[in-house]
């Protein structure tokens, strides 16, 4: 969007591109934000870049539950202690931390990146759920409980995920009521989580 003008610095121009690209971030914030980092102490600029350029290179997705992980597979999917039975979809990693911090749930995780919405473009073929069928063809998983957002593509995902995996011979359970509707999950308290866990419900339909 910047042509190098003759008032902004082309490394400064760069930035406000760079930035721009961003979700959430609009030409103006991005301009802000780019003048924010010019006055930062040039160390705190500095460690900002290098946490961008380590988790490129040493963060990447468990090939099993498609977490954000440094091993593969993940120290969840390895954990001899782990509820092998049962799997807990969800949307996005940030979900599997708040399901963690719960310290409610024993089993294991699937990460969907993402959810069915039409209106964005985005179909089941854009989700991880080819890989989640895989992980049900060894049978040793009994239980798929479906914590994806209490909203409207949270809710599509889940019927249609019942509706593929219910001919399957598993046990398909959706979260309890209770959550805030239409909010995400990473944002729901403890105990309300806790509760909407340990409350899971078959799935109807
Ligand atoms: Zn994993």
């Amino acid at each position: 969007m910047n042509e190098s003008s003759p008032a902004t610095a082309a490394p400064l121009a760069r930035l406000i591109d760079e930035l721009y690209k961003l979700p959430g971030i609009g030409p103006k914030s991005a301009q802000r934000l780019a003048y924010y980092l010019l006055r930062m102490p040039a160390a705190e600029a500095q460690s900002l870049a290098s946490a961008i350029v380590e988790v490129k290179q040493r963060v990447t997705f468990c090939s099993v539950c498609q977490n954000v992980t440094e091993v593969d597979p993940c120290r969840i999917c390895t954990d001899s202690e782990r509820d092998r039975t049962i799997v807990c979809v969800v949307e996005e990693p940030l979900d599997i931390m708040a399901i963690e911090r719960t310290r409610s749930y024993r089993g294991l995780h699937h990460v969907l990146h993402g959810a069915i919405s039409p209106i964005d473009g985005i179909g089941p073929e854009d989700l991880k759920i080819a890989e989640l069928l895989h992980r049900l063809r060894s049978g040793e998983v009994q239980e798929i409980i479906l914590a994806t957002n209490p909203n409207l593509e949270g809710e599509a995902t889940a019927m249609y995920l019942t509706r593929l995996l219910r001919p399957l011979g598993v046990r398909v359970t959706r979260l309890a009521r209770g959550l805030p509707v239409g909010g995400d999950l990473e944002y729901a308290d403890d105990v309300t989580l806790a509760r909407a866990l340990e409350g899971r419900q078959e799935m109807q339909g």
